[in-house]
């Protein structure tokens, strides 16, 4: 068994001189009991991919831990809107308008509006998801002009296979264009060169939790 509450703690104390950087805790497919040290030890910001795991996993402890906020980071399918609020306090993956136009009219529903960011394929891989970086600008002013949308930021995953650092230096530039204060980006394997790049959101599964196998 992984010692969490070690790799937590490491991470932090990394961490721990920069301000402006929140630690999102991947917990997707941990149980509860796994994640419950990070819990207990004060930690408020988890990760999770799916909507339906999150569900099962996180509504009831949510209730139990009013300070808890989850963050949705994997592909929001449009059918699933109506489960995420208020389930999810933060969206990592806003990347269509279909999807946008779905999150507008649930957060007029539930009257509740979730942290979102625009994921952007900043590898212009054709299986990943995310808008094209040519169609951003547009993007993101229909995003708050016609949906209402609260926009915090821009998110990114790299393409796996190379440094991510030209990508993560994009990525703050495109932030930069759009006057965007905060940067999803940086993983268990570049999350520190992440935050030298501009990153205020790291998100951190495998190093904390363990291998996913
Ligand atoms: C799983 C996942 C992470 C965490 O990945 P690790 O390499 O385990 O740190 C971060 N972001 C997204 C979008 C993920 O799907």
């Amino acid at each position: 068994m992984e010692n969490v509450l070690k790799n937590y703690n490491l991470i932090k104390q990394e961490i721990s001189k920069k301000k402006n950087v929140k630690l999102v805790a991947v917990s997707k497919t941990f149980p509860i009991s796994h994640i419950l040290p990070v819990i207990n030890e004060g930690h408020n910001d988890f990760g999770e991919n799916k909507v339906q795991e999150a569900l099962e996993k996180w509504a009831s402890i949510k209730q139990d831990f009013p300070n808890i906020k989850l963050h949705l980071l994997g592909k929001l399918q449009t059918n699933k809107v109506k489960f995420v609020l208020p389930l999810f306090d933060y969206i990592h993956s806003l990347d269509s308008l279909k999807l946008a136009s779905k999150i507008s009219e649930q957060q007029i529903k539930k009257n509740f509006k979730p942290k979102m960011f625009i994921q952007v394929n900043i590898g212009n891989e054709p299986q990943k998801g995310g808008v094209d970086e040519a169609d951003l600008e547009n993007f993101y002013r229909k995003c708050i002009e016609e949906f209402n949308l609260k926009i915090i930021g821009l998110m990114s995953i790299p393409p796996f296979d190379k440094d991510s650092l030209p990508y993560f230096k994009k990525m703050n530039e495109l932030s930069n264009n759009l006057g965007l204060t905060e940067i999803s980006m940086g993983m268990s394997n570049d999350y520190l060169e992440a935050i030298k790049q501009g990153s205020t959101f790291i998100r951190i599964g495998s190093k904390i939790f363990g291998s996913r196998d």
